[in-house]
């Protein structure tokens, strides 16, 4: 059976869509069925990968319920890496989402066949805790929490383990938290080591011990429609995004 990963945090810009990308290109890689799913209106995980964020069926499409999660899926360009593509119409779909009855298990409803089918299916949500990243937590087995290595990286996060437990108890008592992961983390500094050891103080069980370097080799890749392990193999990126994707896998 495979497993539901949400990737959420509300800040924006902390790697949410690079890390879904990325850690499912690795994994789809290493021989694994992938899906990733955009649930941003703004589109940036279909487009890194090189889809149209006009084609449909999408993620719309799922949340309407017209079609199924698995339904939607489409090849991409990584063998082995399939996508549910975003469309602009998604900022529509957090506006109507909260006057549909059930309208917090939209997604989770849409699931039929995605666990047989992917070993792992990345939900990438949205820089906000509206009804998409709810529809993403109460779908998913588990969260992935991006961080960024930088001065505000601790603000935010206790409201945002406050809504995963609030959704745990009330709506969604499967979901766990798979980890935080450090993010554009820049080793030069004396601040990035500041806020690793101050975030890994905080939650000492919960922070990977991979820490993704900031690397322009990562930021590039999109721009080409590619996974960075497709940019550039080699980079410091590349390395421990594949690091990341093994631990991801290892905690199960
Ligand atoms: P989010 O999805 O949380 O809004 P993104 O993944 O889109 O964040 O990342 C925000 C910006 O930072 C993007 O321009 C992205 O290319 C860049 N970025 C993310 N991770 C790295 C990294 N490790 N090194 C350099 N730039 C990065
Ligand atoms: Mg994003």
């Amino acid at each position: 059976m495979g497993t539901v990963y949400a990737i959420a945090n509300q800040k924006g810009g902390v790697g949410k869509t690079t890390t879904a990308v990325n850690v499912g290109a690795c994994v789809a890689e290493a021989g694994y069925p992938t899906l990733l799913v955009d649930l941003d209106p703004q589109c940036n995980a279909t487009v890194a990968l090189a889809a149209d964020k006009h084609s449909e069926p999408n993620a719309y499409d799922v949340l309407s319920g017209e079609v199924s999660l698995a339904d939607a899926a489409r090849p991409t360009q990584v063998e082995g890496l399939s996508l549910v593509s975003s469309s602009p119409d998604m900022a529509g779909a957090s506006v109507e989402l909260p006057r549909l009855a059930g309208s917090e298990t939209k997604l989770a409803r849409a699931m039929e066949g995605v666990r047989e089918r992917y070993l792992i299916t990345l939900l990438d949500c949205p820089p906000a805790l509206g009804p998409l990243t709810v529809n993403a937590l109460v779908a998913a087995d588990k969260v992935i929490v991006p961080v960024q290595t930088e001065y505000f990286a601790l603000e935010g996060l206790a409201g945002l383990l406050d809504t995963l437990g609030l959704i745990q108890r009330e709506m969604n008592p499967r979901l766990q938290i798979a980890g935080m992961i450090l993010t554009m983390h820049d080793g030069r500094t004396r601040l990035a080591q500041d806020v690793e050891r101050e975030v890994r103080e905080h939650f000492p069980e919960l922070v990977f011990d991979t820490v993704i370097p900031r690397n322009v080799r990562v930021s590039e890749a999109p721009s080409f429609g590619v996974p960075v392990t497709r940019h550039d193999p080699h980079c410091a990126g590349s390395t421990a995004y594949l690091k990341l994707a093994k631990e991801v896998a290892a905690r199960g």
